[in-house]
């Protein structure tokens, strides 16, 4: 499908932007057909590639279309995923693997533009840091709070937490919420923040103090 821009998330403008299609072509077609004669009214699917440039900074993007239709009937656009520049992948040392997995979920679902559950799977990730450091409380709003008097979140983070707990709500309880692509990428971008403070930074410090420890006694 002919397009001749696409609103992305430019890493180097760290905004959205409207990415201009500089050159495009079809990557192949699959039809259902059994013999030539009936591909006219078979079912297909394909792929379209895309390179845009970011109309700000020249970043480009590769945009591969997945296409589903009948010829001449009708062709719809069943995916769209940037394949270039990749998502930047974060050093979550000392994350244990399911909050790995849940933000990389949560990351993979930005990607293909399912916001709902890109924001439903950073509030999991916010979940099962509560229960990594044993939160306790009857809901995670208390959770959090448990977080916050034992001193493993600061106060910015924890109204942070809340943000992405109030949001997922709404994502996971209300069917008419539409998650916009603006605030998923917030959302994203506070739970990875989060959970590079909580794991990350901290295991690294205690790698650098043990290291300077060491040095110390070695004095
Ligand atoms: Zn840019």
């Amino acid at each position: 499908m002919s397009k001749t821009e696409f609103d992305v998330y430019c890493p180097e403008c760290n905004i959205l932007i409207a990415a201009q299609v500089v050159a495009e072509g079809n990557g192949g077609f699959r039809s259902n057909a059994i013999n030539p004669f009936d591909e006219i009214d078979a079912e297909y699917q394909g792929e379209h590639y895309f390179v845009c440039l970011c109309g700000r900074c020249s970043q480009p993007f590769l945009i591969r279309q997945s296409l589903y239709g009948v010829p001449a009937e009708f062709e719809t656009v069943t995916d769209e995923v940037i394949l270039y520049p990749s998502e930047k992948r974060l050093p979550l040392d000392g994350a244990p693997s399911n909050i790995k997995s849940a933000h990389e979920q949560a990351t993979r679902s930005f990607s293909a533009s399912l916001f709902e559950p890109c924001v439903l799977m950073c509030r999991k990730c916010i979940e099962a840091t509560c229960k990594t450091f044993g939160a306790k409380g009857r809901d995670l709003n208390a959770r959090l709070q448990s977080l916050f008097d034992a001193g493993h979140i600061d106060s910015r983070l924890l109204n942070w937490a809340h943000e992405i707990r109030l949001i997922g709500n709404e994502a996971a309880h209300d069917p008419d919420i539409k998650v916009t692509k603006r605030d998923a990428r917030d959302v994203l971008d506070l739970t990875e923040s989060i959970l590079i403070y909580v794991f990350s930074l901290t295991s690294r410090f205690e790698k650098f103090r043990a290291r300077r420890s060491m040095a110390s006694t070695k004095r």
